[in-house]
């Protein structure tokens, strides 16, 4: 049977949620990413001047003075994305969360069940997103997973494109082959060199050539660009995050790198006990000191084999504090992010250094996760967390925020 597949994409999403919570930010260029250093969303207006994701916000707040630079309030945008997903299950039972801000539905047969055309469905729902939450998306309509993304992403931001399936030749003759979702910049590079530019050139290979010349999951994505529904839309919900990030806000604000680096020893466990919880690891880590003034200040270290071992990061920022401490400014939070979290299954590779030892400190942690779960609550902490502690103790926290950050 002919499958409908919906794909549905948040325009700018993390500007988008700070729109939705503020119109007044509506029309303005405007980033977010400051807590990170980085560039990580942009509005239209401030991709106009030229910023792009991943520069540096230093840069962009010399070169660019009326650009708006905001920190990423990723609880925030999770709220709104399970908003957003909410709506579209109004409609649909098989949702599946993609990111953060995409999603997948399976809408077959819901044009009987609901007494509406799938175009009235997919008009429906991206109103009700646009209506209720402030928010702008871009939908696509199509057989398959990898046509409806190619749908979603023709009209962009609040398009809504429907491919048939005696009309995708015309989409795929103008989809760049690195476009497509799947193809990376390898195989992208490849194709050309087998002189497939376009989606479409892909396409009208026939199986055999696609089965002599690639591995299998290219023969998958091959079938679903020809309208066959290979991939299914999966609405198992996700349970494993990219990166995890722990933050504290203290009062009163201070300057004591003492007690700072106790308040990140706090971050560090928090977030290397949700890693352990999911079984995850990093090796790209990221710190923060917010000032009284709201200005931040970071630091990025890269490990040399992934870790969820508090001691080892606590080592590590406490060697390296002053690359972000400055003397004379008084801090209010601390933070730590952990990036590109990967299964804990993926070894150290690194035998006679970091590695072992890091190894050691998790098999420890893995017994009083254990211990902690049989008596439900904290039992050990590191000594470098005592004077967060004590401070916690007096009630003087004023927030303890925890962020679970985007999906894999
Ligand atoms: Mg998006």
């Amino acid at each position: 049977m002919q499958r409908i597949i919906f794909h549905m994409d948040g325009d700018a999403f993390f500007v988008g949620c700070e729109v939705a919570k503020n119109p007044g930010l509506r029309g303005l260029p405007v980033v977010t990413g400051e807590e990170r250093g980085i560039v990580s969303a942009l509005s239209y207006e401030a991709k106009t001047l030229g910023i792009k994701r991943g520069m540096p916000i230093f840069r962009v707040k010399k070169d660019f003075p009326c650009v708006l630079v905001l920190p990423g309030d990723y609880a925030s945008y999770t709220r709104f994305s399970q908003m957003m997903f909410d709506i579209v299950r109004r409609y649909a039972d098989d949702v599946e969360e993609y990111s953060i801000d995409e999603c997948f539905a399976d809408l077959t047969g819901l044009d009987r069940t609901l007494k509406m055309s799938y175009l009235e469905i997919a008009e429906r729902i991206k109103r009700e997103v646009t209506v209720e939450l402030g928010l702008s998306v871009s939908v696509g309509l199509a057989p398959t997973k990898v046509l409806a993304k190619v749908a979603s992403n023709w009209v962009k931001p609040n398009g809504l494109t429907v491919i048939d399936p005696e009309k995708t030749a015309g989409f795929l003759l103008k989809t760049p082959i690195e476009k497509v979702w799947g193809i990376g910049p390898r195989t992208a590079e490849y194709l050309k060199k087998k002189n497939i530019q376009t989606a479409g050139d892909f396409a009208e290979k026939d199986v055999s050539w696609v089965r002599n010349n690639l591995s299998q999951p290219y023969e998958s994505m091959w079938l679903e660009l020809n309208s066959v529904c290979v991939s299914q839309v999966d609405s198992e919900p996700k349970t494993v995050y990219s990166s995890i990030q722990k933050t504290r806000t203290f009062h009163p604000p201070t300057r004591d790198t003492t007690f700072l680096l106790s308040e990140f020893s706090k971050n560090i466990e928090d977030a290397c006990r949700k890693a352990r919880h999911y079984k995850l690891v990093s090796k790209k880590i990221s710190f923060f000191l917010k000032s009284r003034d709201f200005k931040y200040f970071t630091l990025k270290i890269v490990l040399d084999s992934p870790t969820n071992a508090p001691e080892v990061l606590v080592h590590e920022v406490r060697l390296r504090l002053g690359e972000m401490y400055k003397p004379g400014v008084i801090y209010r939070t601390t933070g730590v992010t952990l990036s590109d979290l990967v299964p804990d299954t993926v070894q150290q590779g690194d035998l006679f250094g970091s590695g072992i030892k890091a190894g050691k400190f998790e098999s420890i942690h893995r017994q009083l996760d254990l211990l902690e779960e049989k008596f439900n609550k904290r039992v050990v902490y590191l000594g470098s967390t005592h004077k967060a502690l004590n401070k916690k103790k007096l009630g003087t926290d004023s927030e303890d925020l925890d962020r679970d950050l985007l999906f894999l």
